[in-house]
């Protein structure tokens, strides 16, 4: 009896803190300690650092990453960190704000600085809520310039950010350096035979039009491959209630390009794609943006790499 009850206090003890210290999802259990925003950044971090590192992943899986508040722990673990991996850009602007009031500088890699970024594009028939885009009669002057965050959907991206990431590590802990050089050259060979995986396939269908019922977090996807594309808001739009307009032309656009599938992305309610699919009898397939998971993926072991072969083969069933 005595046995029975160290063991449930021992359990007790030891369960919320696995997987999940403070709120914060851990990978791995290595000497160095990185903090990564989101889950890209997450899955980046731990493909390089392997055994060496334990990641964190700060924004809470499943949750809305734009809308995310640190707690104080969080703020603890950023102070503490080895490495912070962030994505840069307008949803975090929280980490901007709270890395300006620490003292010392923490080392980190932004996933937005080691590519090209790309102008947050506004396209024909696209849904925008009043408040996102500003005022735009306060004119040119005062607006400015906003980037889209999505950085991670284009394939040669994630290898771009993979090697910062590497290089930094190696800079941290030189010791190891090629441990990290030699996961990251494997883990961008992955990567980039899949973008080849990708270009062949969507070059071989004649580059189809992508047609979003949905927000569109996946620009450097498309540009990427040279892709046509309508959504129905923009990347990191609220879910709002669809227009009857923007629903019609999602439909004329379907009619017009003759295409047989429109997509929604990960956590949708997949309401508009509904009723276009209804009215136009095309399929609707899931496109993952790879822009956050729920807790049930990640325990079981889901990735980047994963993630977009399913979209690779989403995208055989569409055009192929
Ligand atoms: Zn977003």
């Amino acid at each position: 009896m005595k046995r029975l009850f160290t063991v449930l206090l021992i359990f007790s003890l030891v369960l919320p803190l696995s997987g999940c210290k403070g709120g914060c999802y851990e990978s791995g259990d290595g000497p160095l300690s990185i903090v990564a925003t989101v889950f890209p950044a997450f899955d980046f971090a731990r493909e390089i650092a392997g055994e060496q590192a334990s990641v964190c992943l700060l924004v809470p899986p499943g949750s809305e990453s734009h809308s995310f508040e640190p707690t104080a722990q969080d703020i603890l673990r950023i102070q503490n960190c080895d490495l912070l991996i962030c994505n840069g850009g307008e949803s975090e602007v929280w980490l901007e704000d709270m890395l300006e009031g620490m003292e010392a500088e923490i080392p980190r890699v932004v996933m937005m600085d080691c590519v090209q970024a790309l102008e947050e594009e506004v396209k024909e028939g696209m849904q925008v809520l009043e408040h996102e885009h500003g005022d735009e009669e306060a004119g040119e002057h005062d607006h400015e310039t906003e980037y889209d965050e999505h950085v991670w959907t284009s394939p040669r991206n994630a290898a771009l950010i993979s090697e910062a990431i590497s290089q930094r590590l190696c800079s941290i802990d030189p010791e190891n350096a090629w441990y990290y050089s030699s996961r990251c050259e494997a883990y961008c060979g992955s990567l980039l035979s899949l973008d080849g995986d990708f270009r062949s396939l969507l070059q071989g269908a004649g580059q189809p039009t992508m047609i979003f019922a949905d927000r569109f977090p996946v620009r450097y996807f498309v540009e990427e491959y040279g892709l046509d594309y309508y959504a129905a808001y923009p990347g990191c739009a609220e879910q709002a209630e669809p227009s009857a307009r923007t629903v019609a032309f999602l439909i004329y656009k379907v009619r017009q390009e003759h295409t047989p599938a429109v997509f929604y992305i990960e956590f949708s309610n997949q309401k508009m794609a509904d009723v276009i699919c209804e009215d136009t009898g095309c399929k609707k397939l899931l496109f993952h943006s790879c822009h956050n998971v729920t807790r049930q993926q990640l325990e079981e072991g889901v990735s980047y790499l994963g993630l977009m072969r399913g979209n690779l083969e989403t995208l055989k069933e569409a055009f192929g």
